[in-house]
């Protein structure tokens, strides 16, 4: 058969994040203890008063279409939540409910984009993201954030990479790879370009409950009116509350914006699973203690991994201050060899570690640095310590 396949959908990239854990699973299950740094979610369970809503509703019967948006209750909860946690107005039918935070982006570029728009992606970035913009029809943009300056994008790298084309760019903040976390005044900097320019921000704040130390969550479109009208908050409850599984997101925009993301949905997926919006009300308004416990845990995790990988040889890292990842520079280590051979790539650095040493980590070429890995704290800290042991000795056996 010669029929040609969509174009759009052949240069998009499978997701490498999910390829390497398949991969740990697979060895997992034939015996091998393997050390899984992968991980892009919490190990917790989701917590007992999530899970009770949850059972509560299908014992109601709440096991049938909602609508397309998401139920007017769960809107309700999320603009409480955004009123009291972000400091941002929206009304209900400014908020979208979806199936999960990706979702939500998805939809954003969809209702947003038109063919060769451009969106700028500050790098390191989320691998889905160049990916989702090209499945709408943009153009990712990548802007490398300096490693002097946390690996974060300033106001004047944005204002320099903006076209006639541009029409919007994502913040991720608490990020995911790198941890970094922008401040208030960055962000107000940012904001200031943004509506100079008059695009949009897409921010996706999937992280905001996970900061350490003195970091602070800030979301952007509380920073003014003007900044407000140009920002589509996206977030949801994977991250925060252990629900990976649940599969839910959520954002808040202008009104135009939602009822233009609803429609699309309303064809799409119609609504998010009914039961899941029921325990994703729980999550918002019940008891927020788990979060807090959670993120004590990762807390204690981020402060012993740091201190581990500060103390190796040809590695590097900055103190993360948000989410649960670190970002380490090998550009060191891949200058030298394993048995003979020149490592070169953090891929093949992953490949080997993982192979010799029964230890999965992220190399980061599809988050836009192939010098660089990622390992995530969302493993229990035995595991961690057996990990970084066998880091170490990997390491210490370069020449
Ligand atoms: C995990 C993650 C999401 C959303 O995940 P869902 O499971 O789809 O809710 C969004 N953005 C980033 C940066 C993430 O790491």
């Amino acid at each position: 058969m010669s029929l040609a396949l969509s174009n759009k959908a052949k240069v998009v990239k499978p997701s490498s994040t999910l390829a390497i854990t398949a991969k740990a699973k697979e060895m997992r299950a034939n015996g091998l203890d393997v050390v899984g740094f992968g991980a892009g979610e919490p190990d917790f369970n989701t917590p007992d008063n999530i899970c009770q809503a949850a059972i509560t509703a299908i014992q109601d019967g709440f096991t049938k279409y909602t609508p397309a948006s998401g139920t007017q209750e769960l809107k309700e909860a999320v603009c409480q939540k955004f009123e009291k946690f972000n400091h941002i107005h929206y009304e209900p039918n400014q908020i979208v409910i979806s199936n999960g935070g990706k979702h939500t982006l998805m939809n954003v570029f969809t209702a947003i984009l038109n063919p060769g728009d451009e969106v700028i992606v500050p790098a390191p970035f989320w691998l889905s993201y160049p990916e989702m913009v090209k499945l709408a029809d943009g153009i990712p943009v990548s802007v490398y954030g300096d490693q002097a300056n946390s690996y974060k994008i300033t106001a004047q790298q944005l204002q320099e990479a903006i076209t006639p084309k541009t029409k919007a760019v994502i913040l991720n903040s608490p990020s995911n790879p790198t941890g970094m976390v922008y401040t208030r005044d960055e962000l107000e900097a940012i904001a200031k370009v943004v509506v100079d320019n008059d695009i949009y921000v897409v921010s996706d704040e999937i992280y905001e409950h996970l900061t350490y130390g003195d970091a602070e969550h800030v979301s952007i479109a509380s920073l003014g009116e003007d900044i407000y009208e140009r920002t589509i908050t996206c977030s949801g409850l994977a991250k925060s509350y252990s629900m990976t599984g649940w599969r839910i997101g959520y954002l808040g925009a202008s009104s135009q914006i939602a009822k233009l993301i609803g429609s699309v949905q309303s064809h799409a997926t119609s609504n998010p699973n009914s039961i899941a919006q029921k325990a994703a009300v729980e999550a918002l308004t019940g008891s927020q203690d788990s979060v807090e416990k959670m993120r004590r845990e990762f807390d204690t995790r981020r402060q012993y991994m740091y201190e581990r990988v500060c103390a190796m040889p040809h590695a590097s890292a900055l103190e993360p201050k948000g989410a649960f990842y670190m970002f380490i520079d090998l550009s060191e280590a891949l200058s030298m060899s394993y048995k003979g051979e020149k490592l070169q790539t953090a891929a093949r650095f992953a490949e080997i570690i993982l192979d010799q040493y029964q230890v999965a980590v992220v190399p980061c070429a599809d988050f836009g640095y192939d010098d660089h890995i990622r390992l995530s704290y969302a493993i229990a800290m035995d595991q961690i310590k057996v990990g970084l042991d066998r880091m170490e000795a990997f390491l210490k056996a370069l020449e």
